[in-house]
């Protein structure tokens, strides 16, 4: 590691500040005037992960949360209020959920350490090695089957995402952003896009379908046989397409 010291990061700052404004004397009155990022990243806590880095983004470009092993946890005020701040307020187009390869979250989860609260945060993940065993056992070597988790984990992320209530009103208000999956490789530096499909959980709303154009999309049309509450008739459309 380059750096132990306070100072030294302070003396970082300093020169980065000298290097911004020696290319624009009006960098930090801009930033300055607010933000309106494009992007919502939820990511891992891994101090190897600053995604800016890896997406050459500039302040003011993505807003952030992140945790150990990228968790969507549907009872977490502060990733909720992240949520709904992202959506509502600066309206991102886009949430981009990523996890990675080598994490410590998925290790903790599979391995039987105890760490402390750590347990508790990513006893989900248990769950999901737990649901998806025959698929992570048959794997050859213990990178791959972690690995493999780590995509698992991203997927039931998206999903999570999907069943907060924010999304849900988004979604029903028509102003959902496009919900994206990554994992980034650690040994490569590269982003892997798992490119999952979202569709069958932005139909999940429900009773909300009606006022989705989504509901046309699925090519289901009410007809005055059909007697039952429209989440049933969701349940049709899923079932059916
Ligand atoms: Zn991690």
């Amino acid at each position: 590691m380059r750096y132990h010291k306070i100072e030294e990061l302070l003396k970082n700052n300093q020169d980065w500040v000298a290097q911004k404004l020696a290319l624009n004397p009006n960098y930090f009155n801009e930033l300055s005037s607010g933000q309106k990022p494009p992007f919502l990243y939820i990511g891992c806590s891994d101090s190897r992960l600053p995604l800016t880095n890896f997406t050459c983004t500039e302040p003011g470009e993505l807003f952030v949360h992140r945790n150990i092993a990228n968790q969507v946890s549907l009872t977490d005020i502060n990733f909720l209020a992240v949520l709904e701040y992202a959506i509502s307020h600066l309206q991102v187009e886009h949430i981009i959920v990523c996890g990675h390869y080598d994490c410590g979250g998925i290790k903790a989860a599979l391995e039987s350490r105890t760490t402390g609260i750590i347990d508790n945060w990513v006893n989900p993940i248990r769950e999901l090695y737990l649901q998806n065993q025959y698929e992570i056992d048959i794997l050859p070597t213990r990178g791959e089957r972690l690995n493999r988790l780590a995509e698992i984990n991203v997927l039931a992320q998206v999903k999570n995402l999907y069943q907060t209530s924010i999304m849900r009103q988004a979604l029903h208000n028509q102003n959902a952003p496009m919900v994206h999956g990554w994992v980034l490789d650690i040994h490569t530096g590269l982003i892997k896009d798992l490119n999952v499909a979202t569709v069958q959980w932005q139909l999940y709303p429900g009773c909300l379908l009606e006022q989705s154009p989504l509901f046309s999309v699925a090519h289901f049309q009410p007809t005055d046989e059909v007697t039952g509450c429209c989440c049933e008739e969701a349940e049709h459309v899923i079932r059916n397409s």
